[in-house]
């Protein structure tokens, strides 16, 4: 005889603002069961009745097919007296339910409301703004918590009564959607000319297909952001584009409709496929096929890959299936490295010029958020920008922040993150804080994320360095609310993010490889080998130290490091002048005289044992590239280079194990310049550097692991988003018997810093 049981189950996690209640509810009708859900301060409690094997089926299934959007941490239950109440119902939220809201990112478009966008019968048939509970736009609407429609940029949109009757049954997919909307009661399109000047037009997508298909460039307004669009076929369009957008070289993304039409110009495994259909729908780097012809070489050039997305909105759903099967540039609605445009009036104003159409709606953005930049490495995710789709979901550290903190990041790639107990929020991409912009957006994002998840920091922690902007606002901000502000070096900051996403505790080997970072010691550091955990560190070796001649300059012209390195290993600069750079355009010969005395004389040149040098130096040494126009360049060209090329070969190498161990480049420096000389090719060079530079890293880390009784490395740092240098790395110090941890949920570049600073402020308050 099978008698009824009752269960109170309590769940924690992300169960909140999800469609978790709808999903419990059509599960619990479906079985027959009686009872109730409800919403409660950090997750939700369920009690339910029926027999015993029923409940057993319910929980379980509650375990194995919860709905995309949510994510249970916790789950336990115990039995209660049965009461034999009515059938199975929703009830109120507990008032203390309202303390701890989860904000979901943004999602893409679900398969159920794709089907009913291109769904003659259905009342949504091609609506550009439909959604549901599993997906839509989340934290780009939210102007403040909770989250609910009045507090949206939904707000304004009086729901009509059909949707009012899908809102409020808890059978419908769009029960409690808060940005529920129809074409009779939610955003429209519209059209504006390149003046801004509204067109009347009755098909403002057609008309912008068309305005595209002829070669003109038009921005269009996306879920966090504008984008700039237009066909990446066109040689001449991609050009005008560049011109316009200023943006020489860096490469532009593009959108294609689905991801059998990205393999048809890319190459894709099956965990990049993944990652392309995925809710996030990041942009993910695919490698280019040698057969990709009728993509314009001018959308990335100089790089064996792609960024490929797929359509994140029903907006882009629409635009890329008038477009068929071809890729359509899609990038971020700004003039060179500005912040993204996101409201109307600046986009109008800032994309003037650039833009000869804009197609806009009448459903504001509140947060602007970019768009998230991914790709796979050895079969992981390796993240390089965790923006739109990602953010705000929050991320487990090690163990709880007794305080709650505000972690304020690096000065480039800037995202802040805050903490309370063990979850830690880390913001979209709030990009490079040396623009005005980007600072106003994240004095002003900060507020906003304090609010939304109810976090007042009694704490904050930045990065030593006294010039970062994001320095001095943890300062004026410690100052003005009486807190403690804690300093982590930059170093220190990536060894604990890699740490904290892995869960580590204890003493680790960091492999940090960087551009550059402030150090304890007044040089420049970016190549380094440390030893230590959440409370400290020392360094255990590094890169051999060269003059860095002019500072930043030297960041953005590769060839004061060619000279740079030439002088420390002692080879002829002027035979490499003449053989390689003096047909140049790019330096004036004046030039080479002044900053070789400048390396001979320390003057304005600091030490320096950036690894991000070290791979601009090789590409100006190689040939490859004297100046670059974005951080990085020079970096990505020599791996574009390497990967095709198929060599185990290394250059001399040496580690020196006195004192501190540095990796002496200067072999390696000879052999480059040599190879250059007898006309090797550059990729091959390239290959060789990458082989030379994995070895070393390898026999510094044996040497540290063997000398220290330690067997985990973690390597992080800007260099490590580097696909080849990484799996080389990796795969070796594996087959020695290192365990070794890289980033899969954070950037392992300057992106990923927050993370680390929360877990060592956690550890220094505990
Ligand atoms: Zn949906
Ligand atoms: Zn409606
Ligand atoms: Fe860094």
């Amino acid at each position: 005889m099978n008698s009824k049981q009752r269960r109170a189950i309590a769940i924690s996690g992300i169960v909140q603002g999800v469609g978790f209640r709808p999903f419990v509810y059509s599960l619990a009708s479906q079985l027959n069961l009686k009872g109730f859900i409800r919403n409660r301060s950090g997750g939700v409690l369920i009690e339910v009745e029926g027999s015993e094997s029923v409940l057993n089926q319910f929980t379980d299934r509650l375990k194995s097919q919860p709905p995309p959007l949510s994510r249970i941490d916790g789950l336990s239950w115990h039995q209660i007296p049965a009461i034999d109440d009515g059938p199975f119902w929703i009830a109120e939220s507990d008032a203390s339910a309202l303390t701890q809201t989860f904000v979901s990112p943004d999602v893409a478009t679900c398969a159920e409301c794709r089907d009913e966008l291109f769904d003659r019968s259905d009342r949504r048939y091609r609506y550009p703004f439909l959604n549901c509970t599993h997906c839509g736009p989340r934290l780009t609407i939210i102007c403040r918590s909770p989250y609910d429609r009045v507090n949206t940029t939904m707000a304004p949109f009086p729901m009509c009564d059909r949707c009012r009757t899908e809102y409020e049954d808890p059978s419908n997919r769009r029960f409690h959607a808060q940005p529920i909307a129809c074409g009779q009661c939610g955003p429209r399109l519209q059209l504006l000319d390149a003046a801004g000047q509204p067109i009347d037009t009755a098909d403002p997508l057609g008309d912008f297909c068309a305005a595209i298909g002829g070669d003109r460039i038009a921005a269009i307004k996306g879920i966090g952001g504008f984008h700039l669009v237009c066909s990446a076929a066109s040689d001449k369009v991609v050009r005008t584009l560049r011109k316009r957008k200023h943006r020489d070289e860096k490469p532009f993304a593009v959108m294609v409709r689905d991801a059998s039409v990205a393999a048809k110009w890319c190459e894709i495994d099956s965990m990049e496929r993944e990652l392309l259909v995925s809710a996030q729908r990041p942009i993910v780097l695919l490698r280019k096929r040698t057969d990709a012809a009728q993509i314009s070489h001018e959308v990335a050039p100089d790089h064996s890959s792609f960024g490929v997305m797929l359509p994140s909105s029903p907006l882009h759903e629409l635009l890329l299936d008038a477009w068929g099967d071809q890729p359509l540039v899609m990038t971020s609605g700004n003039r060179s490295d500005e912040p993204i445009a996101y409201e109307d009036s600046d986009a109008s104003k800032r994309l003037r010029g650039i833009a000869d159409l804009f197609l806009l709606h009448n459903r504001q953005i509140h947060v602007r958020c970019d768009d998230s930049v991914t790709r796979v490495i050895a079969g992981r995710e390796s993240p390089i920008r965790r923006s739109r789709g990602y953010a705000p979901m929050p991320i487990k550290l090690p163990f709880g922040c007794p305080q709650p903190t505000l972690a304020l990041g690096g000065q480039l790639k800037n995202v802040f993150a805050l903490a309370s107990g063990r979850d830690a929020f880390l913001s979209h991409h709030i990009g490079d804080l040396d623009h005005l912009a980007a600072l106003d957006a994240l004095k002003r994002d900060i507020e906003l994320y304090e609010q939304l998840f109810g976090i007042k920091p009694r704490c904050v922690v930045h990065d030593k360095h006294p010039d970062y902007a994001s320095t001095r606002y943890a300062v004026e901000r410690a100052d003005g609310d009486s807190i403690p502000a804690l300093t982590v070096q930059h170093h220190h900051a990536h060894l604990a993010s890699c740490m904290a996403e892995h869960q580590l505790d204890g003493e680790v080997i960091g492999v940090i490889f960087d551009g550059s970072g402030y150090s304890p010691d007044g040089t420049i550091w970016g190549g380094e080998f440390l030893v230590g955990g959440y409370d400290s560190f020392v360094r255990a070796g590094r890169l051999r130290q060269v003059r860095l001649p002019g500072g930043d300059k030297a960041t953005k012209e590769p060839w004061r490091m060619a000279l740079s390195y030439l002088a420390d290993a002692e080879c002829d600069a002027d035979q490499w002048f003449a053989e390689v750079a003096a047909s140049s355009s790019i330096i004036e010969p004046d030039a080479v005289r002044v900053v070789r005395q400048m390396i001979d004389r320390g003057f304005n040149s600091p030490w320096s044992s950036s690894a991000g040098r070290l791979f601009d130096a090789v590409a100006a040494l190689a040939g490859v590239r004297l100046a670059v126009s974005f951080e990085g360049q020079a970096a990505m060209q020599l791996e574009a280079l390497a990967t095709d090329v198929t060599s185990s070969e290394v250059y001399p190498h040496v580690v020196n194990l006195q004192d501190e161990m540095t990796l002496d480049t200067r072999p390696l420096i000879r052999g480059v310049v040599d190879d250059r000389r007898c006309n090797v090719d550059a990729a091959i060079i390239a290959r060789r550097f990458h082989n030379t530079l994995s070895a070393m890293i390898v026999q510094a880390c044996s040497s540290i692991a063997d000398s220290r009784g330690l067997d985990r490395v973690v390597l992080s740092g800007g260099v490590f988003t580097n696909a080849l240098l990484s799996a080389q790395v990796a795969q070796q110090l594996t087959t020695t018997g290192i365990r070794v941890f890289q980033h899969h949920v954070v950037p392992a570049n300057d992106g990923g810093l927050c993370l680390g600073q929360l877990a060592i402020a956690a550890r220094q308050m505990q």
